[in-house]
Parts: structure tokens; sequence; C-alpha cells
């Protein structure tokens, strides 16, 4: 991809950030429903597909992260920016997420701190007022 292209592509995901952003801030409540109905699950896949890209490789090293020269140890700061703002931000799951066949993973455990946290959700951007 050229430069000018890359450049494109950055600017269009940049924009639609800032467009997410401002919906949550400005949209009234159903516009808001709607929107986050469609844009949650997308922003979800987003990092899943983002996260396999990180997964740590059999060293315990970041396979994406990493150079010839230089290992880089998982978790690599894209999981941990992720767990910043998804977990430590307040975007915690409110109830144990459902096991859809994957193996149980220690995070999905609920600390009863979170559940003040609940309300919090709406610090995520989600704020319908
Ligand atoms: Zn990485």
């Amino acid at each position: 991809m050229d430069e000018i292209l890359g450049q494109v592509l950055r600017n269009a995901v940049w924009e639609r950030l800032d467009m997410l952003s401002d919906l949550a801030e400005r949209a009234d409540a159903p516009s808001l429903l709607s929107v986050a109905r469609s844009e949650l699950p997308r922003l979800a896949e987003a990092w899943r597909s983002m996260l396999k890209l990180h997964e740590p490789d059999d060293r315990g090293d970041c396979p994406t992260c990493s150079t010839r020269w230089h290992r880089s140890k998982a978790p690599c700061s894209v999981w941990q920016a992720a767990h910043e703002h998804l977990v430590a931000g307040g975007l915690a799951p409110q109830q144990p997420p459902r096991q859809r066949g994957r193996k149980a993973e220690s995070h999905s455990a609920v600390h009863p701190r979170r559940h003040a946290l609940r309300s919090g959700v709406s610090t995520a951007g989600l704020r319908s007022g």
C-alpha cells in the first residue's frame, strides 16, 4: 500500500472513531441504542482481530511486535492498551461472560468491586442523557 493510500486509510479510521465518540456524546437515546447495537459488536470484533495478531507465541513473546533483533515480551503494548481500556477502564462485563466453547479464562472472574462500576459503563461513552 503506498503512502497516500495508507494515509487515506488511517484518516478514515480516525474519522470513524471521532464520529463514534461524537455520537456517544450527542446522540439522543434511541439513536444511541441503535448505534450501540450495530457498532459495539464491530468494535469488539475489531479488538479481537487485532489481539489475535498479538497473542504470545511459544516463547511468550508477541510475534507482531517482536523483530529479529528485539523480542517483545507478552503482554505487549496492544494487550496492555486493551486491558487498560476494556477492563480497567470500567467496560468490564457486568455478568460472568457466557462460555461459548472457549476454555475459562482467568479474567472472566467477576470481582465484587466491579459491581460498583455497573453504572460506570455509561462513562465509557454510552451516556444517554
Ligand atoms: Zn504485540
